[in-house]
């Protein structure tokens, strides 16, 4: 028989309760959101899960280069979008698909907000879980997107520096308010291994996220070196979690503790 629109509609309700979204944010930009985002999904993946990645990034979408899906347009099927595959095997939608970056940024509130839903409301099928990558900060947008969406649970990403943790307790409380469960705070650009003495050095501080983590009473999933490895393979579309190396095992321990 053929399934009526009631039934349609319960199916469809059914795949959004199924699929939890994660979302990744930070209380400012450049502190690596969107590396540990693409990072996690791959980790993920490898771990088992089925995974979808959005790039809510508005500001600056780099998903796609990430992921190594640049220069594709998603098609739409009854009016919602079906995400790319990428080469990874992670469907995906970037903001960056949708509309020339330069042109998101002259966005205002409601404009952005509607555009994010499309991507989180495309067809994700099977997806059991929706790492969404954050537009950094704490404000309209985010708080709409977390309202409407209803994240399972939030991965704040910090630096050691001062400046963003006081960033970041911004974007905790966002999530407090709006009760979505912290699932913990990820330390990045923590120690910087040298590549000619093997020396190891923390141009940042160390020690400062876990301190906050602590602080804040949230879980603390891990510190992710600074390594000129992880920028090199980000800029290549080529996640250091799809690789064996130390880069790649700091990401897949923070996974581990996420799918805990
Ligand atoms: P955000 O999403 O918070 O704006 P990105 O993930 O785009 O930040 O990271 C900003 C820049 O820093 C990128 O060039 C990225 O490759 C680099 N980067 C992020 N994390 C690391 C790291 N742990 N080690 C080295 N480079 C990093």
């Amino acid at each position: 028989t053929v399934p009526g629109v009631t039934d349609v509609r319960i199916a469809m309700t059914a795949e959004r309760k199924a699929m939890r979204i994660i979302a990744v944010a930070s209380g400012k930009g450049g502190v690596g959101k969107s590396t540990l985002s693409a990072n996690l999904a791959v980790a993920l993946k490898r771990m088992g899960f089925s995974v979808g990645l959005v790039d809510a990034d508005i500001y600056g979408p780099s998903q796609a280069r990430l992921m190594n899906s640049e220069d594709r347009k998603p098609e739409a099927r009854d009016k919602r979008l079906i995400p790319l595959d990428s080469p990874l095997g992670i469907p995906m939608l970037s903001m960056a698909h949708l509309v020339d970056p330069g042109k998101a940024l002259a966005w205002r509130g409601p404009m952005a907000g509607n555009a994010l839903s499309q991507l989180i409301d495309a067809e994700w099928g099977s997806a059991e879980v929706l790492i969404v990558d954050m537009p950094p900060g704490t404000g309209d947008i985010q708080l709409s997107m977390v309202q409407k969406h209803k994240p399972a649970g939030a991965v704040i990403v910090s630096t050691p520096q001062d400046l963003a943790l006081i960033d970041a307790r911004r974007a905790v409380s966002l999530f407090e308010q709006t009760q979505v469960p912290l699932i913990g705070l990820v330390e990045n650009m923590a120690g910087y291994s040298c590549p000619h003495c093997g020396g190891i050095s923390d141009p940042f501080g160390a020690g400062g996220a876990e301190a906050a983590a602590a602080q804040l009473g949230m879980d603390f999933l891990g510190r992710i070196p600074l390594a000129i490895d992880i920028r090199v393979r980000s800029d290549a579309g080529d996640p250091p979690a799809a690789g064996e190396g130390a880069a790649g095992q700091a990401f897949h321990a923070v996974a581990q503790k996420v799918a805990d």
